[in-house]
């Protein structure tokens, strides 16, 4: 694949440079095709079925199943138990995905646990588990060509910033681009938990900067200040995530003031059910 484009954007007086990995696929975009790299370089006989577990928002569960459409591999998705409404919906992640194939099985809450624990045991050469969130290892091999083509493309600016859930992407792009400085923010849970699960792969370099989100914020939940970021965003023409992006531009506007490049870690398929929650509850007019 040839390198994503860099797109300049203006916001609040400011100058932003955003890395478009978001046009690398509608549906195997972002950070998610970039921590799947490895395995979209695998021949397709290598694996004939893929494991993963999670949530049924999830960017990366759609992103895999593309990946295993493409490769002929079947794609078993084991989450906690779902609404018979969430089921009927005909957008968001989980409708793409089972339109790509993928087989999901719901596993009873008191189960969960120890059952996804199991699933690490049952392997065969031909099956490969992914990790919630698509943690692979390999996903620092991918992160690397990002920061190669970060660095070819020769800006200016010194600064790059993108927003953290298992925070792999931001500590792997850190780590390979020690002459920049990374910033991020957690999206899930606090910067204590973030920390947590970045040292769990590797240890944190002092180039990643994590900022801290000025208020507790729940994960996936609906606030009036993203849609607003949201929206000022689109204004720029480039749509960006409702989940990730919102709490971390929040950041880098009231917390920063240099020249930054923003890495698009996609996702944008995830907005159509997010923003109907939005309308649902009256936030969006
Ligand atoms: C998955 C995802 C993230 C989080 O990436 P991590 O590597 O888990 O930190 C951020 N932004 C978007 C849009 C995502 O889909």
């Amino acid at each position: 694949m040839n390198s994503s484009p860099i797109s300049k954007i203006n916001l609040d007086g400011r100058t932003f440079f955003v890395k478009r990995d978001d046009l690398i696929d509608p549906y195997l975009a972002g950070n998610k095709y970039r921590k799947l790299y490895t395995l979209l370089q695998t021949p397709k006989d290598k694996f004939n079925k893929i494991i993963s577990y999670g949530g049924t928002q999830s960017n990366a569960m759609l992103a895999i199943s593309a990946m295993c459409k493409d490769k002929g591999w079947e794609f078993v998705y084991y989450t906690k138990p779902i609404s018979k409404i969430q089921k009927e919906l005909e957008y968001g992640n989980y409708y793409h995905s089972k339109k790509l194939g993928m087989n999901h099985i719901e596993i009873d809450n008191e189960l969960y646990r120890n059952f996804i624990a199991s699933l690490r045991i049952n392997l065969n050469e031909k099956v490969f588990l992914i990790d919630q969130g698509g943690a692979v290892k390999s996903a620092k091999d991918g992160v690397k060509v990002l920061a190669d083509e970060i660095r070819e493309a020769n800006l200016r600016t010194r600064t790059i910033a993108t927003p953290s859930g298992t925070g792999t992407t931001a500590l792997y792009l850190a780590f390979a681009l020690p002459e920049y400085k990374v910033y991020t923010t957690p999206a899930i849970g606090d910067i204590e938990y973030l920390k947590e699960q970045m040292s769990a792969l590797h240890k944190i370099p002092n180039n990643l900067v994590i900022l801290e989100p000025c208020k507790k914020y729940h994960f996936a939940k609906p606030y009036p200040e993203f849609l607003d970021i949201y929206e000022k965003l689109l204004k720029t023409g480039i749509e960006f995530d409702l989940l990730y992006a919102c709490g971390m531009w929040k950041c880098l506007l009231e917390q920063t003031n240099e020249e930054i490049l923003y890495v698009h870690s996609g996702g944008v398929s995830g907005n159509e059910s997010m923003l109907k929650r939005y309308s649902q509850k009256g936030m969006r007019t």
